[in-house]
């Protein structure tokens, strides 16, 4: 599959050359499911194309469906079935899929072709589906702090004996700094297409005209060798300050500090515990700072692995949650990045080019504001799923639909990441340049941030008024005038019927 592209997967573990059959292809309807970013699709399908040729070169024995081949099969069950009368084998062995829904159309394989199929565990993940389980349910509450500490025990990450290194668990505090144009900014490591990505790029520009985003310039890795190098390239130039800038956005500079190898993790290229164990060698060596390291290792043995557990612990309606019954629908310009309000028009645009927006800009700009003007989160998601290039429904889903919507509940994290545009011009350059002045409230030309916050708090009081950390909040909500109160929600009214006017705003 497009995310298995490791050599040492667990179904290739013991394989054998001389016997076995490895079969991948490029299907039509996993590249349609949603109408994905070009870049990802090029992506997926030449860093398939060149795993196919590796493991050739290597005297594999590969069957190799290409997207355009003659009688090209569309599915994944129709591709095995093929497989099987081709090759009559006598066992069909998978690495479990990252999604749900795939995993059930390989869970009906052995009836439909009447042979064994072993399902294997994914083992490059660090906590099994059975330890997140067992980690979970003695818990009242799930928290990823708390997750995150046994992950360090597990792998030994940064611990001094079983306590942590620096004395900290966490250095988040200190990685709250706002950048500025004058520092110095490493751009993450480009590749050149060759002959095979070339011929990819052209397959998807004819074939997905009409998906998200612009297919060139193309410039990822598609191939372990450069991951490794993209890899490097940030261990050494963008790690140290990792952490300082980590929720910074700066107008025009798309990665400032970040790593830029979230898809070459997700779809194999990297495995999760080597990019931990470099950022560790770096402070160890007195490379990397630990509010780096730490940062770093927590979004990727923390976060990634957290937002997994709870992804499979969530069911099939997961996705479909929606806590505040949010039913507006995405507008417009989040395909379009066509909106007076900077900080939007930039992460669109960028993601339009780039297939990429890094956490903050996911979370506290695109996410921000849809949490707050009442978009239907089901909605959120999908556009989440076709936007970025490291988007799989296992990861996109539990950052969308319980991190930045909040529309479970409170299952994954402890509160609504609320925010009014004071956030956003902390972090950010955006409001510089913006139609909209942040430091005004309820007038025509205020930022929508600041009157749609209130509003949400107000529309919400009933779900929220009882947790705690907002408690805040709701005590300046409680002291303001009538008068006040009236103002932000007529104008939050205005803001949102033009939304819904498909107005541009
Ligand atoms: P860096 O900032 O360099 O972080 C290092 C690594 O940590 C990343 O490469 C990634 O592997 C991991 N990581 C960091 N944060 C998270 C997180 N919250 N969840 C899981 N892994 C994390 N990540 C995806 O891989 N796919 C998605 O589809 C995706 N959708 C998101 C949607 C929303 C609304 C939000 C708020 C976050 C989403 N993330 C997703 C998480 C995170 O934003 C991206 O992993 C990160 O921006 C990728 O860029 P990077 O490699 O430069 O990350
Ligand atoms: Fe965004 Fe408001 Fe700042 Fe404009 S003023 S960039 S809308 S936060």
């Amino acid at each position: 599959m497009g995310d298995q592209l490791s050599r040492d997967i667990s179904s290739l573990k013991d394989a054998r050359k001389t016997k076995d059959v490895i079969l991948m292809g490029e299907l039509w309807d996993e590249a349609t499911s949603v109408r994905h970013h070009k870049k990802k699709i090029i992506l997926v399908l030449s860093a398939m194309r060149h795993f196919a040729e590796e493991l050739k070169k290597d005297g594999w024995r590969v069957d190799y469906q290409k997207l355009d081949d003659k009688n090209a099969t569309r599915s994944f069950t129709e591709l095995v079935n093929r497989a099987v009368k081709n090759h009559e084998p006598a066992e069909l062995i998978v690495t479990e899929p990252s999604e749900r829904r795939v995993l059930q159309e390989v869970e009906g394989w052995e009836k439909a072709f009447s042979i064994p199929v072993e399902i294997r565990t994914d083992d490059r993940f660090i906590a099994s589906h059975q330890e997140f389980d067992d980690w979970a349910k003695s818990r009242k509450q799930l928290r990823m702090e708390y997750f995150y500490r046994e992950m360090r025990r597990k792998t030994g990450l940064l611990m001094e004996g079983d306590k942590p290194a620096g004395g900290e668990w966490n250095y988040d505090k200190e990685n709250r700094k706002p950048a500025s144009g004058d520092l110095f900014m490493p751009s993450p490591k480009t590749f050149k297409p060759d002959a095979i990505t070339k011929d990819v790029i052209d397959l998807v520009k004819g074939k997905f005209a009409e998906h998200f985003g612009d297919a060139e310039p193309f410039q990822f890795a598609v191939t372990r060798k450069d991951a490794l190098k993209a890899l490097d390239h940030f261990i050494k130039e963008a790690l140290p300050r990792f952490g300082d800038f980590q929720d910074a956005m700066l107008t025009g500079e798309r990665f400032l500090y970040h790593s830029v190898l979230s898809a070459y993790i997700n779809i194999g290229l990297l495995d999760p515990l080597e990019v931990c164990k470099r950022a560790e060698n770096a402070y160890l060596s007195g490379d990397a700072p630990i509010n780096a390291a730490e940062g770093f290792i927590r979004q990727i043995i923390g976060w990634r692995e957290y937002v997994r557990g709870h992804y499979w612990r969530g069911g099939e309606e997961y996705v479909r949650r929606n806590f505040f019954g949010n039913e507006r629908k995405l507008p417009a310009f989040y395909w379009s990045g066509e909106t007076d309000m900077a900080c939007i028009r930039e992460t669109v645009t960028q993601t339009l080019e780039d297939a990429y927006a890094h956490h903050i800009q996911r979370l506290m700009v695109t996410g921000l504001f849809a949490m707050l003007a009442g978009i239907d989160p089901y909605d959120v998601h999908e556009w989440y799923l076709i936007v970025y290039f490291d988007a799989f429904e296992w990861v996109e889903a539990p950052n969308v639909i319980g991190m930045s919507q909040y529309a479970d509940g409170g299952a994954l994290g402890s509160k609504p990441y609320a925010a009014s545009g004071a956030y956003i011009n902390r972090m950010s350059d955006y409001c510089k340049t913006c139609r909209y002045a942040v430091t005004k409230k309820t007038e025509e030309d205020a930022c929508p941030f600041n009157t749609l916050y209130w509003d949400f708090l107000a529309r919400n009081e009933k779900k929220l008024k009882d947790n705690p950390r907002l408690a805040q909040m709701y005590r300046t909500w409680a002291k303001m005038e009538k008068g006040t109160k009236l103002s932000y929600r007529a104008r939050a009214r205005a803001i949102l019927d033009k939304l819904d006017a498909g107005e541009r705003i």
